[in-house]
């Protein structure tokens, strides 16, 4: 049997998320900035290409911030993913043709569908947030001359 994956070359792939997320030449995930250089490719992926926002001096790469990074599956399999979903075939035929788990094929139909930019915020809000307290005049309810006496006392107080 023939895996499609094995037809789908590596630059391509990273060529293709490429296009897909940057449709208009590379931004910086951080801060949005065009004025980006390329860094190098990545130590084990050599079609991994890495850059240097030089607004804000932050590092990145073609995965970061996509749905494709820190996944154990290649981006080939990602790619084919992408491809045969295209076709309308099932979780299980899709598993079925990459030689995957086709727990790990739902998991990643169920990512692929949300888009392939991670909209999940980089960092979370932790431990004990504080919310500072808001004091709403409601209304006088009748009684606009109680406000207005509070009013004059804070001035006396100042
Ligand atoms: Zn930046």
């Amino acid at each position: 049997m023939v895996n499609i994956q094995n037809l789908f070359d590596d630059a391509k792939c990273f060529q293709t998320v490429r296009d897909l997320r940057w449709p208009d030449g590379v931004l910086c995930p951080s801060c949005g900035s065009t004025a980006v250089v390329k860094n190098g490719r990545d130590d084990t992926q050599p079609d991994r290409q890495r850059y240097e926002c030089r607004s804000c001096r932050k590092r990145f790469d073609d995965l970061t911030g996509t749905v494709f990074a820190g996944h154990h599956q290649p981006l080939r399999t990602w790619i084919a993913c992408l491809y045969l979903m295209g076709l309308n075939l099932s979780g299980l035929q899709i598993a079925r043709e990459l030689g995957i788990d086709k727990s790990d094929a739902r998991a990643m139909l169920t990512t692929l569908r949300q888009g392939i930019v991670d909209r999940t915020p980089p960092e979370s809000l932790s431990g004990e947030v504080e919310c500072d307290e808001v004091y709403v005049v409601a209304g006088h309810k009748g009684h606009p001359e109680a406000v207005q006496k509070k009013g004059g006392m804070a001035d006396d107080d100042a």
